[in-house]
């Protein structure tokens, strides 16, 4: 079953047509990677599927509802770009905020803490912690919700490797559990962890792939490698 379904997706930002109509489907329970560069679009995309985008045409369809509808408030967690929480509160305030927007309790707050591997740093004040730290305990707040769905802007950014590794193996015990994550990040190497990639240059996408398939297609183990080469095949393709 596909968990997210976009047809024909035209955003206008500022006077920027920022996504030319891109489509594309999300299936359930893997970990998707929507990788591309700095302004390629992966915020806007990604706000669209949660729907606080304003879109100019196509459709953006999240577990059968419109992206955005109310059915779907709980049933979709999104952690931006910039963190999301509240920083005159700790980490646990935030949490356990959270978890009762959500119907949960102390004890999934807890356990979404340590998740994150902010466990130690459960009783600080959000404001005090690092940008890294920051991220997590937003993270930590939109998994308390145990969400069906699970958007991620760029949630790795500024975070030591091997937390980095922590965050992606978590995200696929997630997957494995039947959550849908929808990843993005401008790193290739974090390619290798998803299941499938969405790769975006421009606003469009380049291609609708897997790690496996992006070796193979760009003749090289390297999916950095591998995508620049790809990358200059359209370019050929194009100019012919
Ligand atoms: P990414 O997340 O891949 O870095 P974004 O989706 O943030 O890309 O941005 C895509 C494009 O939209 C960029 O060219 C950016 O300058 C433009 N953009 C982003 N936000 C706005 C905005 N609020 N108003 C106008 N243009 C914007
Ligand atoms: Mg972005």
């Amino acid at each position: 079953m596909d968990v997210v379904t976009v047809s024909d997706l035209v955003v206008d930002r500022g006077r920027r047509r920022v996504l030319p109509g891109l489509s594309f489907a999300v299936p359930e329970g893997q970990v998707t990677g929507l990788l591309g560069p700095s302004g390629s679009g992966k915020s806007t995309l990604l706000r669209a599927i949660v729907g606080v985008q304003r879109i100019r045409s196509g459709t953006v369809t999240v577990l059968g509802h419109p992206a955005g509808s109310p059915a779907l408030r709980d049933r979709v967690g999104y952690v931006t770009q910039s963190p999301s929480v509240y920083a005159d509160l700790t980490v646990r305030e935030n949490a356990r905020y959270f978890a009762a927007l959500y119907g949960r309790g102390a004890r999934e707050a807890d356990a979404a803490i340590a998740d994150v591997g902010l466990g130690e740093a459960a009783g600080q004040l959000v404001g005090d912690l690092s940008g890294g730290q920051r991220g997590r305990a937003s993270l930590a707040c939109a998994l308390v919700g145990e969400p069906e769905v699970l958007v991620l802007d760029e949630p790795t950014v500024g975070l030591d490797p091997v937390l980095r590794v922590e965050l992606w193996e978590r995200f696929s015990g997630l997957a494995a559990a039947g959550t849908t994550l929808l990843v993005s990040s401008h790193v290739m190497d974090e390619a290798a962890r998803c299941d499938r990639l969405l790769l975006l240059r421009d606003g469009a996408l380049l291609a609708d792939t897997t790690p496996g398939r992006l070796r193979t297609d760009g003749r090289s183990d390297d999916l950095e490698e591998a995508f620049l080469n790809v990358v200059r095949a359209s370019a050929q393709e194009m100019a012919r």
